[in-house]
């Protein structure tokens, strides 16, 4: 519960405020409690403001991208979420062949934008429906690329405040992981670095792309895309479909008939329902096949009763 003096400190500039904001509204599995605060935080000096009063008056904040690799407490997010919006949207070219993303802009804008002015590179990233910074936090991938190959700059806020930068190798990028993953930065923008090709061929791939995604995807449910990492060796949905679990269903959670790696909101899941399907899987996954299944998704928020 947020105090009435705190959620008028929270009255910024360029910031808008949601209270008691019903986290299933932002997040692609539809699931989530309220958080206290939601706020969309158009610009930096908003952005350093309302880190430094939550910061001041000891209340927590989480950072949210697009929402789509989320599972989010039912019991709700204590505190302030924040999500970038306003300057953050933007994605602009630097150079011939390098664009600029804010870390809000999704990957679907900034798939176009590159396609537009005619540079390849990004064509893999076209359908996963999340932000560029959720991107960079996450090292998306599909399809024989990863944002790893493309980002050379990303620019963040560190826990002082300061604006800093990293390049290259300096990402620690890995599977599903980048430094960012193991930090409290908040990622602000990122430059991806492109390369000159023909607009009908980025067309071309980008098309091809999301036509194998829409024949392999359960694109018409809500999900949270991939649950599980690919173990070394193995492909989870493989490994699921294998133990006999594709179809399996706890409450309105259900492994996917479609692909086993995900998992559905059939219409009415709650968190508590994923959590319970993740630990089936788990458990029988381990017993027939030896292989410890590790989440891709995070879980946010409050914890929930085992
Ligand atoms: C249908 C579907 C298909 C998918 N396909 C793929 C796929 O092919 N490949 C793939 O890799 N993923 C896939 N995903 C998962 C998801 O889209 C990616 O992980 C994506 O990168 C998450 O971005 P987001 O903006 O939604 O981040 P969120 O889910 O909102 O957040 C993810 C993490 O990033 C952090 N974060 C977000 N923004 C910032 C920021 N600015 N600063 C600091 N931390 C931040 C959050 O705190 C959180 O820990 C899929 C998801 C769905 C629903």
């Amino acid at each position: 519960m947020l105090s009435n003096e705190f959620k008028e400190k929270l009255n910024i500039e360029n910031v808008k405020l949601y209270f008691d904001e019903p986290m299933s509204l932002h997040t692609s599995f539809r699931i989530g409690g309220n958080a206290d605060c939601f706020c969309e935080v158009m610009n930096i000096d908003a952005l350093r403001k309302i880190i430094s009063l939550c910061k001041e008056e000891g209340v927590p904040f989480q950072m949210i991208g697009l929402g789509s690799n989320l599972l989010v407490s039912d019991e709700g997010v204590e505190g302030v979420v924040i999500k970038l919006d306003g300057d953050f949207d933007e994605v602009t070219l630097v150079s011939d062949a390098t664009i600029r993303c804010g870390a809000g802009a999704s990957l679907a804008k900034a798939c176009l934008f590159a396609k537009n002015n005619g540079l390849g590179g990004a064509e893999f990233a076209w359908g996963i429906p999340g932000s560029v910074g959720g991107a960079v936090y996450m090292n998306a991938g599909a399809y024989g690329g990863e944002i790893k190959d493309i980002a050379v700059v990303t620019r963040y806020l560190d826990e002082e405040g300061s604006i800093c930068e990293i390049k290259g190798e300096e990402h620690c990028f890995s599977y599903r992981h980048s430094v960012f993953s193991d930090k409290n930065w908040i990622i602000l923008e990122v430059d991806l670095a492109l390369f000159p090709k023909n607009k009908n061929d980025i067309f071309y791939l980008m098309t091809d792309t999301m036509e194998k995604r829409k024949a392999k995807q359960p694109l018409n449910k809500p999900s949270a895309g991939s649950v599980f990492k690919r173990p070394e060796g193995y492909y989870a949905a493989a490994l699921i479909e294998e133990c006999g679990l594709k179809g399996t269903s706890v409450g309105g959670a259900q492994v996917s008939e479609k692909h086993s790696g995900f998992i559905i909101n059939k219409g009415e899941a709650s968190a508590r329902d994923v959590l319970d399907l993740i630990k089936h899987i788990k458990k029988v996954v381990k017993e027939k096949a030896g292989v410890d299944l590790q989440c891709e998704i995070k879980f946010i928020g409050k914890k929930q009763q085992d």
